[in-house]
């Protein structure tokens, strides 16, 4: 399988480079060069696999021959063994078409560690063979941080490096990220939002001389191996509600459109869904661009939902690259348009084909509280608000006959503030987060310099720094 930028101006990369690379040299995102398609009869197929075994399935085809079946099959057992569920990613009935997938039983509590823990293993594995090293560099809105320390801590090969915006990540998000006591891990608490830490990233990126100096690899799901991982649970739960003989839809919380991305391609591969809804918070950049072709991008307002409190959603990149018509130099267009002018205007030959496959549901501050309280009230099933945000907007678009599925991003400990506030009720906090909460933090204050943030990776980092 080879893989192309939605820019068109960097190689053609196979699998393991693209994991290695995270973002393509021109500044596009890697996609593979054509979709992967299974059968009905070979979805009906995984009907009663283990989810490790339907992860090998669906994975097999973007992973190609840079890896044996038997250790690849390993790698993946090995990923999803330390999940705190046995179905590692569990249906829960809400309503009578009503479903909620639970994805945070992993070790940081949010459905990052499917795709993180795989890739800490595939990366581990490909620096490993190369006798390489690498520096891994990562912006996060409070999950993506955690799930990727604790995939990458005392990894020998690896030094990572995780930016998150000062002051506006949950207590639970941030000590998960900062109790890590593995010397290859910095924290870089970043004076800005989100955004500003995404752009840091994406700016050291783009310094192609630092990137080959020290290295530098990227965990955000700008990295293809993310997407994939997370194709595995569309397979999972719609088989497991009937697919391929019926078809199933799914609500996802969106920030940065990497896992809703990765429900559009299983669909693309042959999963019979029916609907692919954006829920988003205030924060509302996608439902406005589907209403009005205009992607413009707005000040970030802090909710309760602060892992999708962003307003550059990177993805959408992927999804524009397919709508139009995989035309790169069209992609190249509009972002330079977003650069000069802080928006750019998609046709309606773009825009119409994403309003046929996606509806996008804005839920306010108000919305997602009393989702947690209602849960709460008829069922005694705590969620989190970002997982309120994927039953409250999945609930406005139900359709009778067609299970929709709520994606629970996060287990609800990790949002304790707003959880205890719309229930009553103090959250039950699972062992492995207890112990975190007490342990030191070790983390730096940083103003929003690219300079800055550049100084201080190449002082703490092992990895080289000879250029060329
Ligand atoms: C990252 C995250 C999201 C948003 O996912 P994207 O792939 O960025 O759209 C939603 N909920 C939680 C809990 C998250 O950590």
């Amino acid at each position: 399988m080879k893989y192309v930028s939605t820019r068109g101006r960097a190689p053609e990369l196979e699998f393991e480079d693209v994991m290695l690379a995270g973002l393509a040299r021109d500044g596009g995102l890697y996609v593979p060069s054509s979709w992967p398609e299974f059968s009905p009869k070979q979805i009906a197929a995984m009907r009663g696999a283990s989810y490790a075994q339907i992860a090998f399935q669906v994975m097999a085809p973007f992973v190609g021959s840079s890896i044996s079946k038997d250790e690849f099959q390993a790698l993946i057992d090995q990923a999803y063994a330390g999940f705190a569920h046995n179905a590692v990613a569990p249906l829960v009935q809400a309503d009578a078409d009503l479903w909620i997938l639970e994805l945070f039983h992993g070790p940081t509590l949010a459905f990052k560690d499917f795709a993180m823990q795989i890739l800490g293993a595939l990366m581990d594995r490909a620096l490993t063979k190369r006798g390489a090293r690498a520096t891994i560099l990562g912006a996060t809105s409070g999950d993506t941080g955690g799930a990727a320390i604790n995939a990458f801590a005392g990894r020998e090969q690896i030094d990572i490096f995780i930016l998150y915006p000062h002051g506006r990540v949950s207590d639970v998000q941030r000590r998960q990220m900062t109790t890590a006591p593995e010397q290859n891990v910095f924290n870089i608490a970043l004076e800005g939002t989100f955004d500003d830490c995404q752009a840091v990233v994406k700016a050291l990126f783009n310094d192609l001389e630092f990137r080959d100096s020290y290295q530098v690899s990227g965990v955000n799901s700008i990295n293809w191996a993310r997407i994939m991982a997370q194709i595995v649970y569309y397979f999972s739960s719609a088989v497991a509600l009937g697919a391929p003989d019926r078809p199933v839809s799914f609500s996802v919380p969106t920030g940065n459109f990497g896992d809703i991305f990765a429900g559009f391609v299983a669909k693309k591969m042959g999963l019979p869904i029916e609907q692919l809804v954006i829920g988003t918070n205030v924060n509302d950049i996608l439902v406005r661009t589907l209403e009005t072709g205009i992607y413009q991008p707005q000040g970030v307002n802090a909710t309760y939902s602060p892992s999708m409190d962003i307003q550059v959603s990177s993805n959408f990149e992927r999804l524009m690259f397919e709508m139009a018509g995989r035309d790169a130099g069209r992609i190249v267009a509009l972002m330079n348009d977003l650069e000069q002018t802080g928006h750019f205007k998609l046709s309606d030959n773009e825009v119409s084909p994403m309003r046929a496959q996606f509806q996008a549901v804005r839920i306010d501050e108000t919305q997602t509280f009393e989702t947690i309280q209602s849960v709460y009230q008829d069922n005694h099933y705590v969620i989190d608000p970002h997982s309120a945000i994927a039953l409250a907007a999945g609930a406005k678009c139900l359709q009778k006959g067609v299970p929709m599925v709520a994606l629970s991003t996060a287990h609800p400990a990790k949002f304790p503030s707003v959880v205890t506030k719309a229930t009553e009720e103090n959250v039950d906090q699972p062992a492995r987060l207890q112990a975190q909460l007490q342990a030191q933090e070790r983390l730096e204050i940083l103003a929003n310099d690219v300079s800055l943030v550049k100084e201080y990776i190449a002082g703490k980092t092992r990895v080289g720094g000879t250029a060329g």
